[in-house]
């Protein structure tokens, strides 16, 4: 029985009354940009985070942009980011012209490791940029507390950690500003592109609303250059939606989780993925390490058994960030990010989705198992 890395018609057909209502009262009312609905999300979307202030904006990777903008990241600047992530974390800072510096990430969490982020500051560095990747939070205390110290700016990119919590807190409490993405396949996604930045800051969120609709204040009378980067009407009241039932969402994944966890946990030649003490997982990845990394064998070899059943899977990413084309005049070459490069040849995602059924789980698990 093949199973499907992720299914969205699941997701709608378990709730296209609410969704039909709420994309019918858009068309009825023919208030497509800003508005209530957009503010009555960004409402519900702050009270859930526990954050003063929440902003949607038209995708993660503007939301991204936006809050290097709004703490004014500038040519020549340096900024820290970890070389495992999705590309928009890296390119939204060299879009502002500023320099990526790309740092290692832990084996077992897949983020951000501090110690090698504090080695590559230096007198250019601004800002540093936790990813809290597949699901759980980075060490966000301990990398607010480095930049404290140091003088940096928190620009923490949860595209993938909408609802994840660290001791407690959500992702979004603890850095100077957090981005989400509501890219359709995230564990909270709309119907197109959307993101959301919240931040606890009256200057920042400020800027950020300013900037996301061309400086404009009043309208037409526009004190800075800004950008169209406003979330649609039609996108919020999807999202809107959506939100009541994430954290069901949220637990559902969980559960899967585990489910493989049990099977696979102890295999010699897989590692499941560890949570980070203190951390709540959300599981927008189940990602399993295969083989030991040193070339992309056994990983590769694991994906064509697993095609053949028909199981779906995923390689987030294939090729890290300092070994990107676009990137390779920064000089950050092969061997220099061991971890991020070992990853890239070891990881494969699994299918998640919250509407998988118990049996549907298992069946992955087995044909991992037969495969491996
Ligand atoms: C999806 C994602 C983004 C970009 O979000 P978009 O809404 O697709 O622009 C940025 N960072 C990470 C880690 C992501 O997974």
């Amino acid at each position: 029985m093949p199973v499907p890395v992720m299914n969205l018609k699941a997701q709608y057909a378990s709730i296209k009354p609410e969704i039909d209502a709420a994309v019918a009262e858009v068309f009825a009312n023919q208030s497509f940009i800003l508005g209530p609905i957009v503010e009555g999300f960004e409402k519900e979307a702050a009270a859930y985070l526990g954050v003063k202030h929440a902003i949607g904006v038209n995708s993660g990777s503007d939301a991204l942009l936006l809050c290097l903008w709004a703490a004014g990241i500038k040519p020549g600047d340096e900024v820290i980011v970890p070389a495992f992530t999705y590309f928009a974390t890296a390119g939204a800072v060299a879009r502002l012209g500023a320099r990526p510096v790309f740092c290692d990430v832990e084996p077992d969490t897949f983020n951000i490791d501090l110690a090698d982020a504090q080695r590559r500051i230096t007198a250019k560095t601004r800002a540093i940029m936790p990813v809290d990747l597949y699901g759980q939070c980075a060490d966000l205390e301990g990398v607010r507390e480095l930049a404290d110290k140091r003088k940096l700016v928190v620009i923490e990119d949860a595209a993938q950690a909408f609802g994840a919590t660290r001791h407690g807190k959500k992702a979004g409490q603890v850095s100077q500003m957090t981005i989400y993405s509501f890219y359709p396949t995230k564990n909270l996604g709309g119907a197109g592109d959307g993101g959301m930045v919240a931040t606890n800051d009256d200057t920042l969120a400020d800027t950020i609303k300013l900037l996301h609709t061309h400086g404009e204040r009043p309208r037409y009378y526009n004190k800075v250059v800004g950008m169209c980067g406003r979330l649609d009407a039609l996108q919020a009241a999807v999202l809107r939606v959506k939100l009541r039932h994430l954290d069901a969402w949220n637990a559902r994944r969980a559960e899967i989780a585990h489910l493989y966890d049990a099977k696979l946990a102890g295999h010699p030649k897989l590692k499941t993925p560890v949570t980070a003490r203190g951390n709540t997982h959300i599981y927008h990845q189940y990602t399993l390490q295969v083989g030991d990394g040193a070339n992309a064998k056994a990983r590769d070899e694991l994906i064509v058994k697993l095609n053949e059943k028909g199981i779906g899977n995923m390689i987030y990413y294939p090729v890290p960030l300092h070994r990107q084309e676009c990137f390779a005049h920064l000089g950050q070459g092969e061997g220099s990010l061991k971890v991020a490069e070992r990853l890239a040849r070891s990881v494969i995602s699994l299918p998640m989705y919250p509407e998988m059924t118990n049996a549907q789980a298992q069946e992955v698990a087995a044909a991992v198992l037969a495969s491996v």
